[in-house]
């Protein structure tokens, strides 16, 4: 299996000296589906920011991201934030056009696809988000889980082969869970998840990396890793309750 993400030796530190990330080492492999959890603040909007150099001083010196073989510079930037489709923990940082339609259109006109093609395109993604008739709508008037609906989209439009998700079930009624958990078990491309919803974890991913104080504590199987009570606990998470009857007491 070739990797799709490798991560090596990854640290960040905000400019007000925050150290968020501590030297973060893993691999992704292609189509592989991972989960990344860990308590508020342990480094997982930041990791995923570094996927595709979102953060300013990310590209250069550090050496650390490198996508299908290539690593991450200042010469392959825009190639590398088209393999990998970013989805925002927040909506608003996301969303900047006047109506659903331009949001979502703007990555496949970026690459130049002709407007039929964009118009399919969009078309396609609306309804993978289960928005279709929302095109003439602002972003900025719908609720938040719509709001990040529409993000998806947007990703989706793009079709990246590594899709990095911030958080993508939070605000999303069950109904939105359940079609977002088939779309994404839909999809062929490598996936890497933060989020708190471990349920999701258990469903989707079959590896899960946990992550606190901006290092990586574990990394092997979700059913391992989340069905141990103790690391869950000490990591300020619990054991998911689809795993609770697994391992009756
Ligand atoms: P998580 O997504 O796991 O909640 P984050 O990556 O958002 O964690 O944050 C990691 C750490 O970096 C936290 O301590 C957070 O307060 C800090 N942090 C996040 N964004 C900024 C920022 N823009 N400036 C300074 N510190 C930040
Ligand atoms: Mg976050």
């Amino acid at each position: 299996m070739n990797n799709a993400i490798e991560v090596t030796n990854l640290k960040y530190t905000y400019p007000d000296g925050k150290e968020a990330l501590r030297g973060i080492s893993f691999t992704v492999g292609e189509g592989e589906c991972v989960g990344l959890v860990g308590p508020n603040g342990s480094g997982k909007s930041t990791l995923l920011l570094h996927l595709n150099g979102i953060l300013p001083d990310s590209i250069e010196g550090s050496n650390a991201v490198t996508i299908h073989g290539n690593l991450l510079s200042e010469g392959n930037i825009s190639s590398i934030r088209r393999e990998v489709g970013l989805l925002f923990q927040d909506p608003d940082d996301q969303l900047f056009c006047p109506t659903v339609y331009e949001d979502v259109a703007f990555g496949p006109q970026q690459f130049g696809f002709p407007e039929n093609q964009v118009r399919a395109t969009v078309a396609h993604a609306l309804s993978l988000a289960g928005l279709s008739g929302f095109e003439k709508r602002s972003p900025h008037h719908l609720s938040i889980g719509e709001k990040r609906r529409v993000c998806l989209a947007g990703v989706l439009a793009c079709e990246p082969k590594v899709l990095a998700l911030d958080e993508p079930t939070s605000n999303l009624d069950p109904r939105g869970k359940r079609s977002l958990h088939e779309i994404l078990q839909s999809l062929p491309v490598t996936k890497l998840i933060a989020t708190h919803d471990l349920e999701m974890v258990v469903e989707l991913c079959a590896r899960t990396i946990v992550l606190d104080n901006g290092m990586i504590v574990a990394d092997g199987p979700t059913s391992e890793l989340l069905g141990n009570e103790e690391l869950m606990l000490k990591h300020g998470l619990e054991k998911p309750h689809i795993l609770r009857h697994r391992h009756p007491h």
